[in-house]
């Protein structure tokens, strides 16, 4: 078994990535349970992969393990990509998803569903102490809406439609959304990279 901390204090997200990789040979502990509950990376980077590498390589410094951290975001078409790697932190200091969901409708008003595509991001990077690196990348298309709609979920979902469904990762709930999201494709890929990195297991 190969011990693996989790650069994420988001439970959803430690359980999540535990789920993805449950059939491969790792102990995924968060920073809670490695006593490193007090770290905070700087989010600094201009994009998600610098971010999530920045995360995983520290955590990999300070505990000797390797290290896995994601950054995701949504991206806009009509905003030249914002909110991007500010998505947590649109509206400001202070900022909440309600405020930035009102931000975002605010800033769309008056534009048209061809033009209101959009997509959510997730990269997850993962550090090794032998200097190897994985870096992989999970998109999902949309169109964000002209309100909120749905009950599930956190941040965006609320706006967010998918085409396919004709409904917001709110209203799809979260075992539809686990298993076309940016994170849920992300962690596929993941896997793969994985069983690579460790010879085939
Ligand atoms: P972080 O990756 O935890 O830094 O999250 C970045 C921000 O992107 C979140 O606070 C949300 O605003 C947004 N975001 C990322 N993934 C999702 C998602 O699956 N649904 C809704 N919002 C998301």
């Amino acid at each position: 078994m190969l011990n693996m901390v989790i650069a994420s204090k988001n439970k959803h997200k430690l359980e999540e990535i535990q789920a993805i990789l449950r059939d491969l040979p790792l102990i995924i502990q968060s920073m809670d349970e490695v006593g490193l509950s007090h770290v905070e990376v700087v989010e600094d980077g201009e994009t998600f992969e610098e971010n999530s590498m920045k995360k995983a390589k520290e955590v990999m410094t300070q505990t000797g393990r390797i290290a896995i951290a994601d950054d995701s975001g949504l991206e806009v078409d009509i905003l030249e990509n914002q909110p991007g790697v500010y998505s947590a932190r649109f509206s400001g200091e202070g900022a909440t998803d309600q405020k930035n969901n009102m931000k975002l409708l605010k800033m769309l008003e008056n534009i048209p569903y061809e033009q209101r595509t959009a997509r959510f991001v997730s990269v997850i990077s993962v550090a090794f102490p032998d200097g190897k690196e994985i870096v992989v990348r999970g998109e999902c298309e949309g169109i964000i809406g002209f309100e909120e709609k749905g009950e599930h979920g956190f941040g965006y979902d609320p706006l967010f439609i998918v085409p396919q469904y004709n409904k917001t990762f709110s209203e799809l709930g979260p075992e539809v959304k686990n298993k076309i999201s940016h994170r849920a494709k992300a962690l596929e890929k993941l896997k793969r990279e994985f069983v690579r990195a460790l010879g085939g297991i």
